[in-house]
Formats: C-alpha cells, sequence, structure tokens
C-alpha cells in the first residue's frame, strides 16, 4: 500500500514537470517573437526608425551627392528633401568652423571621411542654415565600404545649440566670478604681508606663522581664480593674443636665465640643450635640414605662461635629479621639450592629464599645491598657434613633456616681419 503512494507522487511529479516544461517553452517562443529580431525588421521599420529619430542623417554617395536626407536633416538645415536630392553635400550645407571661418576640404568630414576611410567626428562645427543663419551642430561621419573602397558615407547631424549657450553661458559666468573675486583676494594678500611686514607691526612667532599659513592659502586662492579666468578666457576665445615672430633659441635661453633659481633653490641640476640631438618625435626628420634658428609665430607672453607651467611642474614634482629644457626642429616643426628626473606619471592618468582640474591624487601631489588648470591652459594655448603638447613618462624616473609648433622658414619671416613693421608705421 504504502509503496502505491509512492509510485502515485512519483507520476504526480512527473506530470507537473511536464506541465512547467510546456509553459516554459510557449512563454519562451512567444517572448522571442516581441523581441526585436533584426533579421525580422522590415524595411518599413527601418524607414519609420529613418523617419522619426531626431539626429539628422544623410547618406551620400562618392561624388559627395546626397542620397538620403530624413526629416530631422530638414529641420536642422532648413532644406526640404527635393531641394538637396542628387546635390552637392558641400554646396547644400556650408561648413564653419569656430572661428566662423569656411572649413577647408581637408578637414570638412563629408570629405575626410572619404581621404580617411575612417569615421570622422567634430564637435566644433556650424553649419549654414537654407535662411542663411548658422547653427551649431556634431557630425558624425561613417564610411561605408566595399571591397576596400569608401562607396558612400552616412553623415549624423546633431543640433548642439542650446548646449552650446550654456556652455558658454558657464564660461561667461566663472569669468565675472573669478574677475570679481581677485580684487578683494588681492587686498587680503596685500594686508596679510603687511602685517608680517618686521618695519610695520609687532607680532610674536606664534602669529606670524598663523599669518603666514593664511598668507599662503590666500596666494592659493589668487592663483586658483587666476587661472579660472585664464581658462574661460581660453574657452571662450578671449584670450589676449599678439602673435609676433619668436626665435626660439634665444627665448628658450633667456626664459631658462629667469627660472632657473627656484629649482637650483631646491639643489636641482638646471640644463638647456639647443639643437639636441634628439630625433623630433612623432614627426619624420631630416638631419640636414636642422637650422640654428626656430622661429615660429606665437606670443612670447603666452608661450612664456606655457613654458613656465611646465617648468614650474618640473620643479614641483622633482625631489632630486635636474631639468632639461630643449629645442630641436626639422623642416616644419619646431619640438621643445622640459624633462624632469622626478616622480612620473602613471600611465592610466596620462590621457587626462590635459583636463580641466585634473591632478593625480597621490602622497606627493596632496602635500603639493596647484589648481590643476596649468596643462589645460597650456594646451588651449597652443591650440592657438595650431600647436600641440604632450607628455612622456615612466613612474619614478621623470617625465618629458613636448611642445610641437609649426616652424617659420625665412620667407615666412620676413613676410611677417614686414607686416607687424607696416602695421606699426600705419601702413595698410
Ligand atoms: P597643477 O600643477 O596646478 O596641479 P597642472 O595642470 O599644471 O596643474 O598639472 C596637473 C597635474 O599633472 C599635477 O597636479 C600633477 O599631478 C601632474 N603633473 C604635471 N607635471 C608633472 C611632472 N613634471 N611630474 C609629475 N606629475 C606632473
Amino acid at each position: 500500500m504504502h509503496y502505491i503512494y509512492i509510485y502515485l507522487l512519483g507520476i504526480v511529479f512527473v506530470i507537473i514537470e511536464l506541465l512547467l516544461l510546456f509553459f516554459y517553452i510557449r512563454f519562451k517562443k512567444k517572448s522571442n517573437q516581441n523581441s526585436l529580431n533584426p533579421s525580422q525588421i522590415s524595411e518599413q521599420d527601418y524607414s519609420f526608425i529613418f523617419k522619426s529619430i531626431n539626429e539628422g542623417i544623410i547618406v551620400i554617395d562618392k561624388n559627395l551627392n546626397i542620397s538620403l536626407f530624413n526629416p530631422a536633416a530638414e529641420s536642422i538645415t532648413g532644406w526640404q528633401l527635393n531641394d538637396v536630392l542628387k546635390m552637392n553635400i558641400k554646396l547644400m550645407i556650408k561648413l564653419l568652423d569656430d572661428k566662423n571661418k569656411p572649413v577647408s576640404d581637408q578637414d570638412n568630414p563629408f570629405i575626410k571621411v572619404f581621404n580617411t576611410k575612417q569615421n570622422v567626428r567634430n564637435t566644433n562645427l556650424q553649419i549654414v542654415n537654407k535662411d542663411t543663419s548658422t547653427i551649431s551642430v556634431s557630425i558624425n561621419a561613417f564610411p561605408i565600404k566595399q571591397n576596400d573602397q569608401v562607396t558612400s558615407a552616412i553623415i549624423l547631424l546633431r543640433d548642439i545649440d542650446e548646449e552650446k549657450k550654456e556652455e558658454e553661458q558657464l564660461v561667461d559666468f566663472i569669468s565675472t566670478a573669478s574677475h570679481e573675486m581677485r580684487t578683494p583676494v588681492a587686498a587680503i594678500e596685500g594686508y596679510l604681508s603687511l602685517a608680517m611686514n618686521t618695519k610695520i607691526s609687532n607680532i610674536d612667532n606664534n602669529v606670524r606663522d598663523y599669518l603666514q599659513k593664511a598668507y599662503m592659502a590666500t596666494s592659493h586662492l589668487g592663483q586658483l581664480f587666476q587661472d579660472l579666468l585664464t581658462s574661460a578666457k581660453a574657452e571662450d576665445g578671449r584670450l589676449t593674443n599678439h602673435p609676433q615672430v619668436i626665435e626660439m633659441g634665444s627665448f628658450l635661453k633667456q626664459l631658462t636665465e629667469d627660472l632657473k633659481f627656484s629649482a637650483q633653490k631646491k639643489g636641482l641640476k638646471i640644463e638647456l640643450v639647443i639643437g639636441s640631438e634628439e630625433k623630433i618625435k612623432n614627426e619624420i626628420v631630416n638631419e640636414k635640414n636642422i637650422l640654428p634658428f626656430y622661429y615660429v609665430y606665437a606670443d612670447p607672453d603666452r608661450l612664456r605662461e606655457v613654458i613656465t607651467n611646465l617648468f614650474d611642474n618640473a620643479v614641483k614634482f622633482t625631489p632630486e635629479g635636474g631639468i632639461t629644457i630643449g629645442i630641436t626642429a626639422d623642416q616644419n616643426i619646431v619640438q621643445i621639450f622640459v624633462r624632469d628626473t622626478g616622480i612620473g606619471i602613471p600611465s592610466e592618468d596620462i590621457n587626462h592629464l590635459f583636463q580641466k582640474f585634473y591632478r593625480i591624487d597621490n602622497t606627493a601631489t596632496r602635500t603639493i599645491g596647484g589648481t590643476g588648470l596649468g596643462l589645460f591652459i597650456a594646451k588651449k594655448i597652443l591650440e592657438l598657434y595650431n600647436g600641440k603638447i604632450w607628455v612622456e613618462s615612466e613612474l619614478k624616473k621623470g617625465s618629458t613633456f613636448y611642445i610641437n609648433l609649426p616652424k617659420l622658414n625665412d620667407s615666412q619671416v620676413e613676410e611677417l616681419n614686414h607686416k607687424i613693421t607696416d602695421l606699426n608705421n600705419g601702413v595698410g
């Protein structure tokens, strides 16, 4: 009897399991039917997505003629599909850079995507609309390849006018706020140094110590406001900039003389290498073409700011050893480097170093003052002169910051000097 119960119970369990399995299979089948399977998306679905997406989608062929233009592209540009179909995109959609200058063919993403055969992305462009108004856009161009040949390209167009305006307002606010706050901070700094002056006030050592600390904190605040102001100006293109022809060899010689004391005070050796043996990094160099003069076109005050920042950092982050400032060139590029034997930079931080407020978080940087804006400002300044900056570093061995600037040839030097003389004499 007992065995019969166990037997019946077993049968009930098997039935329940079979029922569960049946429902599971049905449920799975149904959910598969409901989910989007790319192979089952119909042409109608694609057309719906193409029409309802709020990002402009344009397809062009290798002659730059437009073959697809979705409603979002129509509302961004003001052109209707009928106006642009089979028309050359370069003629229909004129592009301006962030300085309102027409974008050259070399930098035009519609052309570049065919030349480079790679995705091209640019978030600093404006398009001129049908009604000649301009609008800030982000452009992503994707190549479509057949047998390694780009046969057409998909252009994604995003209206970023609002984002840009908000960014500008923020930069404006930072600029005004830091400008207003610099004045009282400078006054506090002045009064504190008066209070510490033994000829004016009689204070005991304890009070002097407190005042000294207050003075240091206030100068840090003053530097932060100054850097904030400079970086805000750099971002909205209001940085004062009076470029002229500079011979970088003699410029660096003078600058090294001015800077060396802070390093020597710390016991660091200073070396200046003009026309170094070092090959230009990332550029092809022909040794025979190295010339004794290194002419560039930039504002000397701005370049001084950049190199002083690199040098100050090298001093701050180098406990012992030395700092080398060097310059070399090939036909097209003047390269300056600032090398130290300091603490080095972890590889994971290198890509972020030129971002605003980026400071590496370690025991060394926690005790060493700074705002994290110096390298961001340096990068922005160098961009004014089509230059670039980057760093190579090894932990505990040291870092080398490189700057590349376009090199002027003799006739460019002569032409620019003439222009400047003419301007000073009121000609032209
Ligand atoms: P700041 O020096 O005011 O903090 P910077 O933008 O000039 O700002 O530098 C950002 C960070 O990069 C520094 O805080 C430091 O962590 C790192 N750094 C810069 N230069 C060096 C260097 N020569 N050696 C090691 N770390 C450096």
